[in-house]
């Protein structure tokens, strides 16, 4: 659901006078505070076997839970995109990234807690150390290596990720 139908009082006063002031931030009338529901950063990484077969994961967690994924997650404060996508793929694969090269971003909704999140989500192709020492854990379930044209961008449950599927195929 989007945040304008989600919330109901003022975060600060409590006022039920809390009302939509544009597309993405609300107004308390009462106390005049204003609320911005801004965009979150998000990261995700392509990574490649010798083969040039690419990694995807199986989501352990909802949202989309058992669709196929890109390793990655949201980016912690004070973190650059870079640390945060080296984070997760530590968090998620125990992997010790060595490169990490942008390749480009695409915008998202994330349905969390039945809210809606709008994101930032950033892709990057990633160089890890010893790819066959790699072990799901956290929010992966598990991971494979597909070539390709194997890949069906349908298979992919978060909307940003089947767009970059496509696009990485493209032009990879
Ligand atoms: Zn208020």
């Amino acid at each position: 659901m989007d945040f304008k139908q989600f919330y109901h009082y003022c975060p600060h006063c409590g006022s039920t006078a809390f009302a939509v002031s544009s597309i993405k931030s609300m107004k308390c009338t009462d106390c005049g505070f204003s609320y911005y529901h801004n965009a979150s950063a998000a990261v995700a990484a392509f990574i490649t076997d010798k083969a040039g077969r690419i990694l995807v994961c199986v989501r352990a967690k909802d949202p989309v839970q058992g669709t196929l994924d890109l390793p990655g997650g949201f980016v912690d404060y004070d973190e650059t995109a870079e640390e945060a996508i080296k984070r997760e793929l530590h968090e998620e694969l125990q992997a010790e990234v060595t490169e990490v090269e942008y390749l480009f971003s695409l915008p998202n909704n994330y349905l969390y807690s039945g809210l809606s999140i709008a994101t930032l989500d950033i892709f990057f192709k990633c160089k890890v150390k010893n790819i066959d020492l790699l072990q799901a854990a956290d929010d992966v379930r598990s991971f494979s290596f597909i070539p390709m044209e194997q890949l069906n961008p349908i298979d992919f449950g978060l909307n940003s990720i089947q767009k970059a599927i496509q696009k990485y195929t493209k032009t990879a």
